[in-house]
């Protein structure tokens, strides 16, 4: 039985976790829980999987979740109760999907306490990915990836050695607005952003897979996590999200997991790793797909990937600039207030005027993202035309 904590869990990837252990209640018991704003859901969630703790954002919301409970369970709030959930005794197993940098205390407060680790909040590792492998290493934590990606190229790793891997090849379906040029994008609507192709996600990383800022993170969070240079990453646009990446080893051969797109495989399988359970989903019929399609990257559609790789590759303090002037340009555009099209500039501008520090502590990164955060927000009037 694996006792489970979602940090997240009215999210995209928290309802599918969920579904994952509705399937399968023999094998998993929920014993945390924590949500936003939607105390809705949380309260259908409390009902059903009957969790030991839960946490929502504010003191007020604690107190309406308490007020509609039919049984008393303990419930917190803000930082220090999504603390509390991550790390509550009675779980073994964190399911980190919060979005992003509030996700990172979290998330180490978890592997400091000892859990296993299902990562689904890339943030964590842009904004302090060195920071966040070495407390793995440090608590010899297991931390399983979550992103479709991250879990392909995980696969394709088994029983192989690092030093075979030749290069890391993660695929990008090219987002909502793929069939759109630079100029065409000036015309954009939100709800046209929020249309996602392949996968039905939140509203922020349905933007970030727009922008392919979400790709950018991606490329970050796999250098962390398989410890492979960025010049041995390579992004590659495939429409059909059926490969899920591929790894190319030395002699030339080339692994690849492939699926039809459903994030409860790779929630499942960081759930039951090494081992596999039978999973109610869509199975791939590759007859019936007929073709699968491929594109290079074009850093020139899509500068957000190119910022991604300037930013991972000057390393210090530059990813937690990326992600936190990124976090505060998609709310913008999510309340219509910036248009889609210049948040990449947006985000450059701050990057070019950063000050990065070498090797930053963990407070250094918290002083950067506020005043990155600042910066952004200071200069939203100049980039608004
Ligand atoms: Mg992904």
């Amino acid at each position: 039985m694996k006792n489970i904590s979602i940090l997240g869990s009215t999210g995209s990837i928290g309802t599918n976790t969920l579904q994952v252990v509705r399937e399968h209640p023999d094998q998993f018991r929920i014993i945390g829980l924590t949500a936003g704003k939607n105390i809705h859901l949380l309260l259908e969630q409390i009902k059903e999987f009957r969790p030991l703790i839960v946490a929502v954002s504010t003191k007020e919301l604690a107190q309406q979740v308490r007020e509609q409970m039919d049984d008393p369970i303990h419930v917190t709030y803000g930082d220090e109760g999504l603390i509390e959930v991550a790390t509550y005794p009675d779980a073994n197993y964190v399911v980190s999907a919060l979005v992003g940098f509030v996700g990172l205390l979290p998330t180490i407060a978890a592997i400091e306490a000892g859990k296993d680790i299902g990562l689904a909040n890339k943030e964590t590792l842009v904004s302090a990915g060195h920071i966040v492998m070495n407390l793995v290493q440090q608590y010899n934590a297991h931390l399983l990836p979550i992103d479709s990606e991250h879990s392909a190229i995980f696969q394709c790793l088994q029983g192989e050695r690092h030093n075979d891997i030749e290069k890391i090849i993660i695929t990008a379906s090219g987002g909502g607005l793929r069939n759109l040029s630079r100029e065409q994008l000036k015309g954009v609507t939100l709800k046209q952003a929020l249309n996602h192709p392949n996968w039905n996600m939140g509203a922020k990383i349905t933007i970030d897979s727009a922008t392919m800022m979400n790709k950018g993170f991606e490329l970050i969070e796999a250098h962390w996590l398989f410890s492979v240079p960025y010049s041995h990453i390579d992004v590659l646009i495939h429409y059909e999200s059926i490969i899920h990446s591929m790894v190319q080893f030395k002699d030339g051969a080339v692994m690849a997991q492939l699926g039809t797109p459903d994030m409860k495989v790779p929630i499942q399988l960081a759930l039951t790793y090494p081992g596999r359970i039978t999973l109610q989903t869509e199975r791939l019929n590759l007859a019936q797909i007929g073709k699968l399609h491929f594109l290079e990257m074009d850093f020139t559609r899509y500068p957000a990937m190119r910022l991604a790789y300037q930013a991972g590759n000057a390393g210090g303090t530059y990813p937690t600039v990326l992600n936190a002037v990124n976090e505060v340009l998609v709310d913008q555009v999510l309340q219509e207030k910036l248009p889609i099209h210049l948040l990449e500039e947006g985000i450059e501008r701050v990057i070019d005027v950063h000050q990065s520090i070498s090797s930053p502590s963990l407070e250094d990164i918290q002083e950067v993202d506020r005043w990155a955060r600042e910066e952004a927000t200071r200069r939203l009037a100049q980039l608004l035309p």
